[in-house]
């Protein structure tokens, strides 16, 4: 009897981890790597934040919280969804879990049976596979390519449903392409899903503080409130309040499902860090100036990193609407030889020499499922971002 699991056993390290290593590694060795290649704000978890979470300390809120959460930050989330986004969930509707990646690894564990699959439109984050497999499903990849902005089409969505179909994955902003879903585009989809009853969708909101000029938020449940009742909205602390470390993610779901996600929840972690609800809690009521900064370093930066990559010759970058990532193609790249005479055959190979040569991290399309690509995360400082894509014109012009 083997000793894993298949469900374990089907799952693959993450490329990202690879490019992460290997740029530690040559840290180590005492080469200056600019690392590109992590999806985490650069910023600090806001004092106000903080605070909150050193008084619960101070004050003992050191125990157990209820499985579903404090009541008091149910109600926070739950009137977060109400203010911000005309959406009506009560706080029985409301779960959390240790960040978003178990909000969606609950809603697959509660609903896949074997053989149940789940759309993912490509480029998509790296874990929703994996997640899917863990929770025993089986993940279906749809390339959404470039000239279709990296985006779900209505077409590409009726052609990809198949009767096993059980869940929709849509993020929006995309890691990693920054894409975004207009409330139109919703809509086209939203008109697909109606011939399919059965299928639901995971809306992955976790960018959604950060759109920028000409692009604002749409999710599922607002622009099609027929599909509530199948929609999950799912959105976190992590990036919007530079929270990635605290471990806190929550989402609005239908009655017919938010209990069983709390279940799944209940029976694995209990529940996320006391300490963290509290701090979460503040950072859903308390002020939020503290994004204002945060989203104007970022468009600052998405203009100087698109403009820098298509100044590139052999590099196109669409203009990303939202998130902090930058996902250029690199398709003239491609067959040109390194100084080596290595011949640069994929978009690994290109993040390899990138990092070898340059000591640039960036991780390679091949990870999220389409190239040839690289996505490069501008949740950086200006300087090391300006640096980074010196050094990628300079390894790009030697190229053969
Ligand atoms: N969804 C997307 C698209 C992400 O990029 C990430 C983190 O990188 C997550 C979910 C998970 O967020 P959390 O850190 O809250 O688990």
């Amino acid at each position: 009897m083997p000793l894993l699991s298949s469900r374990v056993a089907n799952l693959k390290p993450s490329l990202i981890q690879a490019v992460v290593a290997k740029s530690r590694e040559l840290r180590a060795a005492g080469h200056d790597v600019i690392d590109l290649s992590i999806g985490e704000p650069d910023f600090d978890t806001p004092d106000h934040i903080k605070k909150a979470a050193i008084d619960a300390i101070n004050a003992g809120h050191t125990g157990y919280t209820a499985i579903g959460g404090l009541p008091a930050l149910r109600a926070a989330i739950a009137d977060k969804f109400q203010r911000e986004n005309s959406l009506a969930y009560d706080a029985d509707m409301i779960t959390i879990g240790a960040g978003g990646k178990q909000i969606i690894y609950n809603a697959f564990l509660a609903t896949l049976e074997p053989g149940d699959e789940v759309l993912i439109p490509a480029p998509f984050w790296t874990s929703y596979p994996d997640i899917v497999t863990l929770a025993g499903g089986t993940p279906v990849i749809t390339h959404c390519p470039k000239e279709d902005g990296f985006k779900l089409t209505a077409e590409n969505l009726a052609r990809s449903l198949t009767p096993k179909t059980k869940w929709v994955m849509l993020n929006s902003p995309s890691n990693p392409t920054g894409a975004a879903y207009s409330a139109a585009e919703l809509e086209e989809l939203a008109g697909v899903l109606r011939k399919h009853p059965d299928v639901w969708v995971l809306s992955d909101d976790i960018y959604e503080k950060f759109f920028f000029e000409g692009h604002e938020y749409a999710t599922m449940a607002k622009v099609a409130p027929d599909l509530f009742e199948r929609t999950v909205t799912m959105n976190g602390v992590s990036k919007a309040y530079a929270m990635t470390g605290w471990r806190l993610g929550y989402a609005g779901a239908p009655k017919s499902l938010a209990p069983a996600m709390r279940l799944c929840e209940g029976h694995s972690t209990t529940h996320p860090c006391v300490i963290t609800q509290h701090a979460a809690i503040e950072a859903l009521n308390g002020p939020q100036d503290c994004l204002d900064h945060m989203l104007e370093a970022y468009k600052t930066r998405k203009a100087l990193v698109v403009e820098s990559l298509n100044a590139i010759e052999g590099i196109t970058c669409l203009e990303p609407a939202g998130a902090f990532y930058a996902y250029p193609d690199i398709g003239g790249l491609l067959g040109k030889k390194n100084p080596e005479g290595t011949v640069i055959e994929n978009d690994t190979d290109f993040a390899l020499y990138l990092l070898e040569s340059a000591h640039v991290g960036i991780v390679q399309g091949a990870a999220f499922g389409l190239s040839p690509n690289f996505r490069l995360s501008f949740a950086a400082s200006t300087q090391n971002l300006e640096n980074a894509l010196d050094r990628i014109a300079e390894a790009v012009a030697v190229l053969k």
